[in-house]
């Protein structure tokens, strides 16, 4: 990965060789703290490692004090114009203010923010989109990468210039190829920590295709240190498929990858549901593991090389292998659980 700055969120550290971070933003309104509570450890339970919360007024603003009593991941204030909410929310515990500098009323009201993040060390993330571009870049360079990438630049700048770096940066756009590309512009032009986003993205199917067109196409050239997968849909889905995403990239932290083969005329077994099963019974599994599920011993664990563990299924009976040597052969019933007994050999972990 690219070797940006280290930031601190609440506990958790953001950038340089930090493990990329999951975010979600909640749907509740804030302020009402029962209902924004229950989603923030229901998400954290899912595994999101940083939590936002709208703050449009000051009700919401308040809030963030009891909320952060009863949560255990970092708090985001999302502030839009009005500065006296990210002084509010900084002050009532907020682990990091997301406000875009260049809209909160200029200079006093900027010095502001800066103050009261900088007096509690909590970093600034600053937010740009395509949809609050300025005219000047506008009319410079249209609406493109380039011209979201100097606004970027721009609005880091204003922090930088009056003393404060403790940044990172997402810049969102509805487009992949935009969001890719500005990214990849932006990486270029600093090492603060970049938080990916396609925004609007769609519902569950489409915004997690578009998610992982980018994050992929960013991520394995080492651009991006938290993501957030935007879905019209609950942030539960949000916080799966960002995880998903990071396993098909294999830059999970924890839990199971499966490898399963798309099966073919060589198959004897029912693969399908054998392989929803297993993956089902190994949801929980905490452990950095890659399980592969193959239809024939004649491809199977040569193919699943890369696989921990896996089974390679036969007629009426398969056989087990660990990093692409075979243990032993067992049948077919007995397939999925004497797997996940090697698993739980394997990890310590009871299934
Ligand atoms: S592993 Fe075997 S059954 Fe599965 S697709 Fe490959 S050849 Fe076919």
């Amino acid at each position: 990965m690219k070797n940006t700055r280290q930031i601190k969120v609440g506990d958790r550290f953001l950038g340089g060789d930090a493990p990329i971070l999951v975010q979600s933003m909640c749907n509740t309104d804030t302020a009402d703290i029962n209902s924004t509570v229950t989603q923030i450890n229901e998400l954290a339970a899912q595994g999101c490692d940083i939590i936002r919360v709208a703050v449009p007024d000051f009700d919401a603003a308040n809030a963030l004090k009891e909320i952060k009593k009863n949560i255990s991941i970092p708090l985001v204030a999302d502030i839009h114009f009005d500065y006296r909410l990210a002084v509010e929310s900084a002050k009532n515990g907020a682990d990091k203010i997301r406000i875009n500098p260049g809209n909160i009323g200029g200079e006093d009201k900027l010095r502001e923010v800066i103050a009261a993040c900088k007096d509690r060390n909590i970093p600034v993330r600053v937010g740009v989109n395509s949809g609050s571009l300025d005219r000047e870049l506008l009319n410079k360079y249209g609406n493109t990468p380039r011209a979201l990438a100097e606004s970027a630049m721009r609005s880091v700048s204003l922090l930088c210039d009056r003393g404060f770096e403790d940044i990172c940066i997402s810049i969102k756009s509805s487009s992949v190829f935009k969001t890719v590309k500005t990214y990849r512009l932006v990486s270029e032009m600093c090492d603060f920590p970049l938080h990916l986003g396609v925004t609007e993205a769609g519902g569950e199917e489409m915004g997690t295709i578009k998610s992982a067109a980018a994050f992929g196409a960013l991520l394995v050239d080492g651009i991006g240190d938290t993501l957030r997968v935007s879905l019209t849909d609950d942030p539960v889905k949000e916080v799966v498929a960002a995880k998903k995403i990071l396993k098909a990239l294999d830059l999970h932290t924890s839990g199971v990858n499966i490898i399963s083969c798309p099966t073919c005329g060589r198959t004897r077994v029912d693969l399908i549901p054998l392989a929803a099963h297993i993956e089902k019974r190994l949801c929980g599994v905490k452990t950095k593991l890659n399980v592969a599920v193959m239809g024939c011993a004649v491809n199977g664990p040569g193919e699943a090389r890369e696989a921990d563990i896996g089974i390679a299924c036969g007629k009426g009976e398969g056989l087990i292998f660990k990093h692409g040597e075979i243990l032993y052969k067992v049948p077919e019933n007995e397939l999925a659980d004497k797997l996940i007994e090697e698993i739980e050999k394997m990890t310590g972990e009871k299934i």
